[in-house]
């Protein structure tokens, strides 16, 4: 294996030298193939050399494997020391377009940063993170990957005694805000402007001829972090657990712990079962977003200008470039949602309307958006109230009229904003189920399959675009760590 580990080049607070602990008997559950020709891996046919490599109990070679140190705000309190406590860094890989990319594996045992925990994972968790984060690739979200999951043939405790699993993430990188937050606390203002140069290098080089780089690193990952949260918004996407551990540098989805996609429209949806204040509920995570970016810019604050006071106006005038950068990309992304271009506020005011309706009848969020797009009767029929949506019809009739975009554009437009197969938590839920009390991982693979495929038709599995029957309802969703 061509690894080629640039983090190691950081101080060596930064990380600590582990190895993965071996577990009693792996077997390979699924292993994402074309993301390893993506990136140039060369591995084995053989699925028992497979469960092997990806369970940490054959040695990669050419990998010195690393547990990185970080440490967080997790519902706004902050944590002086979290890392890699259940997770190994194998290296980087380059691939021949000269990306480079974290392969990691989760759930491979205890490290220095393990706390009490057991560094393991149960299986349920490495579903769902397969599942959703292939889910948010196939919808063109930026998100860290899914290469291979594979069982330990060890039971894992937790409130219940469950089998536990593997996963094999790859990522742009896993350094997080948290990162920053790990040296800047304990005063190490090297190891801070350390990691930036690092950051700007791997992620962001064009910044490397600004004014001042490090200002122009903090505007870029807010700007990286705005147009993420944009994006879930749009897919109806609920993080859940927005710690800053969870928030990368890069700008990618990380940490598919308590995550769900909506269903009925709720503004004010939560699902995870420890976010009992709705902190990170769906229409917060722009406020959340930007909170964290100010946890970062605190951190930086150093870099930013030699005098305290001209350092902090410097992180206030960036900060405040995060919240419209945000309404845009959110203005736009939901206008496309109804084929319109988000030219003036009347624009917005559509999607606005809609929402209301759609909140006050509960419609699903992802079959309303595509009925708009492929079948008008349709989506008329999900309201309660077909008198208003008839009338919100004819004004978005009219503001297209007024626009010179024509309705061939108008409609492609739709169908790149309106995806239908999105990974459903009841979907979700059943797959792992199946997968945990029958070993049966076939409505896994094919929830993958389908999720793979957000935007196109497939009547074959046309019940994977319902929403959820009532008594199918999932209310909750767990960390499961
Ligand atoms: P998360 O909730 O997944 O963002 O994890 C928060 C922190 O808890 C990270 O430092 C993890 O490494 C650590 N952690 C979570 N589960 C475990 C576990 N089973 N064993 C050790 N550390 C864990
Ligand atoms: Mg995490
Ligand atoms: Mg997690």
């Amino acid at each position: 294996m061509r690894f080629d580990t640039s983090i190691l080049q950081l101080p060596e607070i930064f990380f600590k030298r582990v190895a993965p602990v071996p577990v009693r008997d792996p077997y390979l559950i699924r292993l994402n193939r074309p993301l390893a020709a993506e990136l140039g891996l060369d591995l084995p046919e053989d699925q028992e050399k497979l469960a092997g490599l990806f369970s940490g109990n054959t040695h990669w070679s050419g990998s010195d494997p690393v547990a990185l140190a970080y440490a967080g705000h997790q519902f706004g309190h902050f944590v002086p020391e979290l890392g890699d406590g259940r997770a190994v860094l194998l290296g980087e890989v380059v691939t021949d377009q000269g990306e480079r990319f974290d392969i990691q594996l989760k759930g491979a045992g205890q490290t220095p940063f393990s706390r009490n925990g057991d560094g393991r994972s149960p299986l349920g968790p490495v579903i769902r993170e397969y599942v959703v984060s292939e889910a948010m690739h196939a919808l063109g979200v930026p998100t860290t990957r899914a290469l291979a999951m594979v069982g330990s043939g060890e039971e894992v405790i937790r409130e219940t005694i469950q089998p536990g699993a593997l996963f094999t993430r790859v990522a742009a990188s896993h350094l997080r805000v948290g990162t920053f937050e790990y040296c800047a606390s304990r005063g190490d203002s090297e190891s801070v402007r350390r990691l930036a140069d690092y950051v700007i290098d791997r992620h962001y080089p064009e910044v490397r001829t600004a004014a001042n780089p490090y200002a122009a690193l903090f505007e870029a990952v807010c700007h990286a972090q705005a147009r993420l949260v944009a994006r879930w918004m749009s897919v109806g996407f609920i993080h859940g657990v927005m710690n800053t551990d969870n928030t990368t540098l890069s700008g990618e989805t990380i940490d598919f712990g308590p995550c769900a996609f909506m269903d009925a429209y709720d503004p004010t949806a939560v699902f995870s079962s420890i976010d009992h204040q709705g902190r990170y509920a769906y229409n917060n995570q722009p406020t959340i977003a930007q909170w964290n970016m100010a946890c970062l810019g605190g951190c930086l604050l150093p870099l930013l200008h030699e005098k305290t006071d001209m350092a902090h106006a410097e992180g206030e005038r960036i900060l405040g470039t995060f919240a419209p950068l945000f309404k845009d990309a959110y203005e736009d992304g939901m206008c496309a949602k109804i084929g319109v271009d988000a030219l003036d506020e009347k624009d917005f005011d559509m999607v606005r309307s809609l929402l209301r309706l759609m909140h006050a009848d509960g419609v699903d969020f992802t079959l309303a958006f595509h009925r708009l797009t492929n079948d008008v009767q349709a989506f008329v029929q999900l309201f309660a109230s077909g008198q208003a949506v008839e009338s919100w019809l004819a004004v978005r009739e009219s503001r297209l009229a007024e626009h010179t975009l024509s309705s061939d554009r108008s409609l492609a437009m739709m169908r790149q904003a309106n995806p239908v197969f999105i990974p459903r938590n009841h979907r979700v839920e059943e797959a792992i189920r199946a997968a945990e009390d029958h070993d049966d991982f076939s409505l896994t693979h094919r929830l993958i399959e389908i999720v793979s495929h957000p935007y196109g038709s497939q009547p074959e599995h046309a019940e994977y675009m319902d929403p959820p029957r009532p008594e199918e309802r999932v209310r909750q969703t767990f960390c499961g760590t």
